[in-house]
């Protein structure tokens, strides 16, 4: 069974897909069989990994959501050797809607993932940014949740409404379900206001923070318009080093 780790914040903007994405990318280049779901109807880790809307809309992860299509069927491989991907699209924003009277409605993707997740080694789940039904499926799936937080002004605000949906999910929904770690995104070692941010997340999470922090990489932000993972469009980048030792940590942690 792959270890299934969902990137959630219920904030956007903090990173949640460039780190599914590139943290997905760095874990199959160490050759570990690795699934990446795309939960987020913007469906920008769908093109972030070079698949366009005109083929994701042919099969997706809503078809699957809703039992339209098996999960087998809508997986995809990608540019990179053992990376595969569930994409999402921008039109099926209203089944989230549609899954809000069906029964198990919170397990829809935990179910989907009982059919296929023995072949692969890692599953990584990109959120949306919202605590709704489809963070729920995601949080209900997964063994563990990888927070990022943007080293910027109100980084920790809204955290204790995440924390607390975690812990719901926990006592209701998913007893297995762990706090993976905290990660620091966008990261700037040259602005106090980074530094501060940094100090006041690793005194509130103390070792659930992870060692290495995201820089602030304009690599990061351009490799999603070419359809490429950081690895694929500037190994070199700072970008692409701090996600392989992101992808390191993970894999430490056994
Ligand atoms: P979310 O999925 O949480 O909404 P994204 O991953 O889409 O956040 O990131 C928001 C924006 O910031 C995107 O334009 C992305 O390319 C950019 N970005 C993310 N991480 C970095 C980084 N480390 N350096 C520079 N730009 C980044
Ligand atoms: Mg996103």
């Amino acid at each position: 069974m792959g270890r299934i780790i969902a990137i959630a914040n219920q904030k956007g903007g903090v990173g949640k897909t460039t780190t599914a994405v590139n943290l997905a990318a760095c874990l199959a280049v160490a050759e570990k069989p690795t699934l990446l779901i795309d939960m987020d109807p913007q469906a920008n880790a769908t093109s972030g990994c070079g698949v366009q809307a005109v083929e994701a809309e042919q099969g997706n992860v809503y078809h699957a959501l809703l039992g339209h299509k098996t999960a087998a069927s809508i997986v995809r491989p990608t540019e990179i050797g053992h990376l595969y991907l569930i994409p999402s699209h921008i039109n099926l924003t209203g089944a989230e809607v549609e899954m809000v009277s069906m029964i198990a409605r919170e397990q829809k993707l935990e179910g989907i993932l009982e059919e296929i997740a023995s072949g692969y080694e890692y599953i990584v789940v990109d959120c949306p940014p919202s605590l709704g039904l489809l963070t729920v499926n995601a949080l209900t799936a997964a063994d563990s949740v990888l927070i990022p937080i943007q080293c910027e002004y109100y980084a920790l605000e809204g955290l204790g409404k995440l924390l607390n949906t975690i812990r719901l999910i926990q006592r209701h929904l998913n007893p297995k379900l762990q706090i993976a770690g905290v990660l620091l995104t966008m990261y700037d070692g040259r602005l106090n206001l980074s530094r501060q941010v940094a100090a006041e997340v690793k005194s509130y999470f103390g070792s659930k923070v992870f060692r290495t922090a995201i820089t602030r990489n304009v690599r990061l932000a351009e490799a999603p318009s070419f359809g490429q993972p950081i690895v694929l469009y500037d190994i070199l980048s700072p970008g692409a080093q701090n996600y392989m030792s992101l992808a390191g940590e993970v894999i430490g942690h056994g």
